[in-house]
């Protein structure tokens, strides 16, 4: 098939299911409580750091999540930050990681003065590989005392945080088992998986400690926050705590007994979170939906979709086309963008940002294979669909 026809059919695809003249990858939908909520929010008052609903948040998205713990941040960023802090990241060790992310994960590792080591991805899940990871701890690290350490730097390895690209489920079982021999937390980056399961259990449940994200682009959205999930009741006290300014509990008096982190998700993002969570399933259906199309759209035009693994249920959050080549790519990023349908290719790895670039790494060839080839096309629930489902 013609490059030419297969933007065609990806933007006459768009336009069929989207009404707007430019067609974003991702928007919100507010057609829940939100103004209600954010109308009670503002005249209470409570819009700030104190207040019901930022509780009330937390205690849905750990009942959503099935985990035990959640607390509520004001970003995905501060959520990493949080979940190194409290999982025992120090400064000059080192944490495995992925170099095809999103910048804010390779971001809050450096903000702990630690440094990221790439490993490379699954092409079908776009997340760690955990062959890659035992393949890449086996050659490279040795126990010390009671630290796994990096035989080529000496740094202790302090962490591993895999994320789940897209909403698509990585192989989390199997990190998990390689994490838990080679004795390092692992933390989940699920920014991008809020309403991804493996089997019935949700990402983000399967290490010491997983973040979430709410920003504008995502499943669900409070303008800006973010989440930290724990089974663990210790680090979610730790985390409340650090998030919070360190600040002792007292009707009064100031005392602070560590440097903490002013973190905490204000009341009036939460209660936009409260009226998101309630729209959640309905949002998970319509992807579904979204995404099906989309399949049966590649399937007739012979390209590659990403479906995800067997026994995983993805959100969908953004769809994903793989391409035949980059320069097929780059013609078809061209002539979509130009229709006014936004498409975008992945992010650049972080190896190929500057404050990155040096970091050790074990050759990334899945990584950029799918950096040449992904593109991601406009995923957002239409409004028409949401209330062809409302009761
Ligand atoms: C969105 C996102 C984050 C967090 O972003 P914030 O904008 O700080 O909420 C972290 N990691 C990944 C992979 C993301 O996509």
């Amino acid at each position: 098939m013609k490059i030419e026809s297969i933007a065609n059919a990806i933007v006459d695809f768009a336009r069929s299911r989207y009404e707007q003249e430019s067609i974003p990858l991702h928007r919100p939908v507010f057609e829940g409580n939100e103004r209600q909520y954010l109308v009670e929010c503002i005249d209470s008052n409570f819009v700030s750091s104190v207040g019901a609903r930022v509780t009330e948040f937390e205690e849905q998205m750990a009942a959503f999540c099935g985990a035990e713990y959640a607390v509520a941040t004001v970003n995905g960023t501060a959520a990493l930050h949080t979940s190194l802090l409290v999982c025992g990241v120090e400064r000059s060790t080192e944490v495995l990681s992925q170099a095809l992310t999103f910048v804010a994960t390779a971001n809050a590792i450096s903000y702990m003065g630690a440094t990221p080591v790439f490993i490379d991805v699954d092409r079908d899940t776009l997340g760690m590989s955990p062959a890659a990871l035992r393949t890449w701890l086996e050659g490279n690290s040795e126990m010390r005392g009671e630290a796994r350490v990096n035989i080529n730097t000496g740094a202790r390895i302090s962490a591993c945080v895999p994320m789940h690209t897209f909403g698509l489920p990585i192989r989390v079982k199997a990190i998990a088992a390689v994490c838990d021999e080679y004795g390092i937390p692992l933390i989940e980056d699920a920014a991008e998986s809020l309403g991804s399961f493996v089997g019935s259990k949700h990402t983000g449940t399967f290490g010491a400690a997983a973040t979430l994200s709410f920003n504008g682009n995502k499943i669900i959205t409070t303008g800006g926050g973010g989440m930290v999930l724990t089974n663990d009741p210790a680090l979610a006290k730790r985390a409340r705590h650090l998030t919070t300014t360190a600040k002792r509990a007292h009707p009064y008096e100031f005392f602070h007994d560590e440097t903490g982190y002013n973190y905490r998700l204000p009341n009036v993002n939460a209660a936009l979170g409260v009226a998101q969570m309630e729209t959640l399933a309905k949002i998970l259906e319509i992807k579904v939906e979204i995404a099906q199309g989309y399949k049966a759209l590649c399937d007739d035009l012979n390209i590659g979709y990403l479906e995800g693994l067997e026994g995983t249920t993805p959100n969908y959050w953004l769809n994903g086309i793989e391409l035949e080549d980059r320069e097929s790519r780059d013609v078809i990023l061209k002539l979509t963008n130009e229709a006014a349908v936004m498409t975008r290719p992945i992010w650049r790895l972080m190896t190929d940002l500057p404050m990155y670039a040096d970091c050790q790494h074990d050759g990334l060839k899945n990584s950029r294979w799918l950096v040449n080839r992904v593109i991601n096309v406009p995923s957002s629930v239409p409004e028409s669909e949401f209330y062809r489902l409302q009761p």
